[in-house]
């Protein structure tokens, strides 16, 4: 997938002007906010399980190699494979070796973020692979030839009838008149036509949210099932996981887990939650005959080894740019990578360099929700930041420009003289009284387009911010001189 994060400030604006998408965008709030509100209200160890959870991923990644090496191998003593991979590209090629070997042609796939940053889909299919999405977000956007906008929610940008529209084209096999306008139509159609896929698999490939290594089983979470029918009815089963989804033992991943769903859709446990332990032995019902793990670093050595590492506690669970205003207001798409919101704005800088993606860490307001919401207490904003710093130092393109700069400047240089500082506070607050009274609101005055263009700025209330704590500490003062000398309950 072709990076288009540099481009963050147009992919937005475009994105505030595409009036379905801003319809889209208003479930996100009303669904996935408020039932992650009301998920967590009902448990009351949730912050002790975040804490409990925080430290399992912090003890992992301090210890990431051990475990690493425990998970290999009770996979190959299960009777699979392991295979490392230090790049994308690497890792493509050893995942068509695997495909080529085994003679597989159809090839279904369960979500998989990791197989969107390592543009699987894009090496496969030219080389003849046919490559059906099975989560029916990623069928959606498959179909019509676009990336996911949601980590947990690949087609939230899409409506119903966008949907029935991409069916009836890609559909051609299904009578042209059948009703579409309900979504359990839809749902059914999807799951008609998938089914066919999953019965003619040669291959499935499923992404993990967690690799235990007391147990080498590869952990997925889906309400659709589809991850099942991909792991469980194709001759070979490939799992892909970047290294940080180790954790140490089972007990943990149940931990874990009682936090990923609560924080992604709000569910006390997503509706499957299925265990991969290798190829199927003898006396199984199912399974893959034979069983690979692609482990994908791409970075994530680096980044353990550098200020960025509590990223790696991520679990994907989505919550943080579900809460985030910018996301809210652009989506997923203006974010130009595989990982939009606030995780993505810390991730996507770390996997394809700050020069390509230095508008991403500003996109944020540092409002904090991002933080708060995060079951893994990771510090979005101070990492933001520190991005924002690297970007500034490196002089990355789509950083401040000069103007942003050289008034940054002239505010340091006025905030270390009181004096001068008051009086152009002052003057700030006259000038934008003054556009007030003329227009009636804030447009056109200096310095405020990027901002009034989609929304109004308040008239000021009262003068300056300094002239009003001044008012209030005297008032205060005044009201205690008064009680002191009429007394309590007077
Ligand atoms: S950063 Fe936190 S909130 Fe965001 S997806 Fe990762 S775990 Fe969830």
């Amino acid at each position: 997938m072709r990076a288009t994060s540099q481009a963050f400030l147009e992919n937005a604006e475009r994105a505030l002007g595409d009036v379905q998408l801003q319809r889209a965008l208003e479930n996100v709030p009303r669904g996935f906010v408020t039932k992650r509100a009301a998920a967590r209200a009902r448990l009351p160890e949730f912050d002790a399980l975040r804490d409990e959870a925080r430290a399992i991923k912090d003890h992992v990644l301090a210890n990431l190699d051990l475990y690493l090496e425990e998970y290999e191998r009770k996979v190959v003593e299960a009777g699979g494979h392991v295979h490392w991979a230090a790049s994308s590209a690497e890792a493509r090629a050893i995942i068509v070796d695997i495909l080529n070997a085994a003679g597989a042609r159809r090839v279904t796939k369960g979500k998989s973020m990791v197989s969107e940053e390592m543009a699987l889909n894009e090496a496969l299919v030219p080389q003849g692979f046919e490559v059906t999405e099975t989560d029916l977000g990623e069928y959606l956007i498959q179909l019509r030839g676009e990336t996911p906008s949601h980590i947990i929610a690949p087609a939230v940008h899409l409506n119903k009838e966008q949907v029935a529209t991409d069916f009836r084209r890609h559909h051609r096999a299904l009578p042209a008149g059948r009703p579409l306008h309900e979504p359990s139509a839809l749902v059914a159609e999807a799951r008609q036509v998938l089914r066919e896929k999953f019965l003619a698999a040669d291959a499935g490939i499923t992404g993990a949210n967690f690799l235990v290594a007391e147990t080498g089983s590869a952990v997925i979470v889906t309400n659709e099932g589809n991850g099942d029918l991909t792991q469980t009815l194709a001759r070979v089963h490939i799992v892909v996981a970047s290294l940080e989804k180790i954790v140490p033992t089972l007990e943990d991943t149940t931990t874990i887990l009682r936090l990923l769903a609560r924080s992604a859709t709000g569910q006390e446990c997503a509706t499957y939650t299925t265990f991969s332990c290798g190829p199927r032995r003898p006396g199984d019902v199912d399974g893959p005959e034979e069983y690979h793990v692609v482990l994908l670093d791409n970075g994530r050595s680096e980044l353990l080894a550098s200020d960025f590492r509590p990223i790696l506690r991520c679990i994907r669970c989505g919550a943080c740019m579900n809460h985030c205003p910018v996301y809210q207001a652009v989506g997923g798409h203006a974010y130009g990578w595989v990982y939009p919101g606030p995780v993505g704005a810390v991730l996507t800088p770390a996997l394809i360099g700050i020069a390509e993606a230095a508008p991403l860490p500003e996109a944020s307001t540092f409002c904090g929700r991002c933080e708060e919401v995060c079951p893994m207490q990771i510090p979005l904003p101070g990492l933001l930041r520190k991005w924002r710093m690297r970007a500034h130092e490196a002089q990355a393109p789509g950083t401040t420009p000069w103007q942003g700069r050289l008034a940054l400047r002239a505010w340091g240089w006025l905030a270390r003289h009181p004096r001068l500082y008051q009086l152009a506070a002052r003057l700030g607050v006259g000038i934008a009284r003054g556009f007030w009274a003329r227009y009636g609101r804030l447009v056109g005055a200096p310095f405020t387009s990027a901002w009034t263009r989609y929304r109004d700025l308040p008239a000021p209330e009262g003068g300056t911010f300094q002239a009003r704590w001044r008012r209030h500490q005297r008032h205060r003062q005044l009201s205690s001189a008064q009680w002191r000398h009429k007394g309590p309950g007077q």
